[in-house]
């Protein structure tokens, strides 16, 4: 039994009539019973015509005697001939009488053949077994690893042009009746097709649960080419709401098509479109089906060993200037690991080509794009570093784990206000002995004005920048040479402290030491953020 009353019955009358499927009817009569809309749509039709003929069993016949003495039996009148019924007279007296009685009589094997006025056959044959079958072998076909899902849907924007001519068509006696109070209580195509299908693509999917939030979406996107121009009257009607946009195809897309149908008066869009929706001669094209798993991060620290790797791959007018690059030998073993299509790379702050990242490395993060592989245990984590590390010499990660978006934040946060700690291997012009460096030793907490180095000039504005200096040490090699060790605050220019950069560091240590000194080696000793966590070997 179909969950319909007496007072619906001039509705399903005149859906049938205007070419609706029977799950558009159900979803105009605001049935929300799920399990109805999973019947075999030729049975709901076929139970819609017996209801719409037979008043005899309705419980609230009474209300419309007229209806019950002037209309067939149809009950016991075998299918073909059930279908042919005529309007009642009460019915054709009515406003719509003449439109109505021409779409009447409804044809019972017409209705099951033919497209959907409304939904152009998303809830026919696209909605169903076989299409359950289809869409979870192209989600198998991805080679995914998930054990649940986000059933997501697209419809062509057309569809809201012929809900909203459907839904003018029955306006009238929705309302009298009392059956629907606004259009937004007619049940959604997208709805009834998810009440209908969840439940079958989980079947073919091994039992996987289909949610309403998961981080794995499999979209179904459907579209009908055939009634694309379905919406073009709208653009002169409500010109406003379809602004042309640079990255959209169409300035048809569904936001705008609704805001214009919330615009235009009834009367304008009568006189502009069929009510009811013209029938189409096709249905919508069996569905474009995409997976798509939200983005993974990874993060840890990593050291870089060698004097001659950038950090990310240095290309200078489409040419490659290194053969490899830390990011890339990071991203290589993660990306094949998590089956990723693709990553963000980021890190607290980045060294330079010729500077080597000793001690405990510095923090870096990827951000891993639609990976088909996201859950890794200890173990695997712990072999993945190990695949990394012994895939190159020129650097080391510890520390490799699965963190959330939110926690990558951490990295960035109060960046400016981090100390890192640097070795530098300093040549002086004039030779110089132990005690000539070791007052050194003795500076704190020593401000840089450093106007931004002409190195990095063509990619930072000129700015005066402050930096500390917090504490320094010296320590003696020959009379050329010795080894400075510094901790700074993060950001500080520390090629240009050591040779001045012309002046445009002050002090360097030029002044300093009274003679002109270089920068030949440069390490990152320490990298002082504490994220990620720390992971015991
Ligand atoms: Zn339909």
């Amino acid at each position: 039994m179909l969950p319909l009353k007496e007072k619906d019955k001039p509705i399903v009358q005149k859906l049938l009539s205007a070419g609706c499927c029977s799950r558009c009817v159900l979803r105009f009569c605001c049935v929300r019973v799920q399990a109805v809309y999973r019947r075999p749509p030729q049975e709901t039709l076929r139970e819609l015509q017996a209801f719409i003929c037979n008043t005899e069993n309705s419980k609230d016949a009474s209300e419309s005697t007229e209806e019950n003495n002037k209309s067939h039996d149809a009950a016991e009148d075998p299918p073909s001939k059930r279908a042919k019924v005529e309007l009642s007279e009460t019915e054709a007296r009515s406003e719509d009488a003449a439109a109505a009685a021409a779409a009447a009589p409804v044809n019972l094997k017409d209705r099951e053949s033919s497209v959907c006025v409304v939904c152009l056959g998303i809830l026919q044959e696209l909605c169903g077994p076989t299409q359950a079958v289809k869409i979870s072998e192209a989600v198998k076909a991805e080679n995914y690893e998930f054990d649940s899902l986000v059933l997501s849907v697209s419809l062509p924007a057309q569809l809201c042009v012929r809900e909203h001519s459907c839904w003018l068509h029955v306006k009238k006696e929705v309302r009298e009746k009392g059956l629907v109070l606004d259009k937004d209580d007619v049940i959604q195509v997208k709805e009834a097709f998810k009440w209908i299908m969840q439940d079958l693509v989980a079947k073919e999917l091994g039992g996987v649960a289909v949610v309403t939030r998961s981080a794995f979406e499999v979209s179904v996107e459907f579209s009908h080419e055939a009634t694309d121009a379905d919406c073009h009257f709208l653009a002169s009607a409500c010109p406003d709401c379809f602004k042309p946009t640079k990255n959209k195809q169409s300035v048809f897309t569904r936001m705008a098509v609704v805001k214009a149908l919330e615009q235009i008066p009834d009367a304008k869009f009568l006189r502009l479109y069929s009510c009811p929706p013209a029938q189409p001669s096709s249905c919508c094209s069996p569905p474009d089906v995409q997976c798509l798993h939200v983005s993974v991060f990874v993060a840890g620290r990593y050291n870089k060993f060698c004097r001659s790797l950038p950090q990310t791959p240095w290309v200078i007018d489409g040419e490659r200037r290194m053969e490899s690059s830390v990011e890339e030998l990071i991203a290589a073993p993660i990306l094949s690991a998590f089956r990723a299509d693709g990553f963000n790379f980021s890190s607290s702050g980045r060294e330079d080509v010729d500077v080597r990242t000793l001690g405990n490395g510095r923090p870096f993060a990827m951000e891993l794009l639609n990976p088909h592989r996201s859950r890794f245990n200890r173990a695997e984590i712990k072999q993945l570093q190990q695949t990394i590390n012994e895939s190159s010499d020129k650097i080391r990660v510890r520390d490799l784990q699965i963190v959330t978006r939110e926690a990558m934040s951490r990295m960035k946060e109060g960046e400016e206000e981090k100390t890192k700690s640097y070795t530098a291997l300093v040549w002086t012009q004039k030779p110089i002995q132990r005690e000539d460096i070791a007052f050194i030793d003795d500076i704190k907490e020593l401000t840089l004005d450093q106007k931004t180095p002409l190195r990095v000039l063509h990619r930072r504005a000129l700015a005066v920048r402050q930096r500390v200096i917090h504490s320094m040490n010296a320590r003696f090699l020959d009379p050329h040479h010795f080894y400075l060790g510094l901790k700074t605050q993060a950001g500080t220019y520390i090629k240009e402290f050591v040779h001045g950069d012309f002046g445009r560091t002050k002090p360097n240590l030029c002044e300093l030491l009274k003679t002109d000194t270089d920068i030949l080696e440069l390490d990152v000793e320490s990298v002082d953020v504490d994220w990620p966590p720390a992971i015991p070997e």
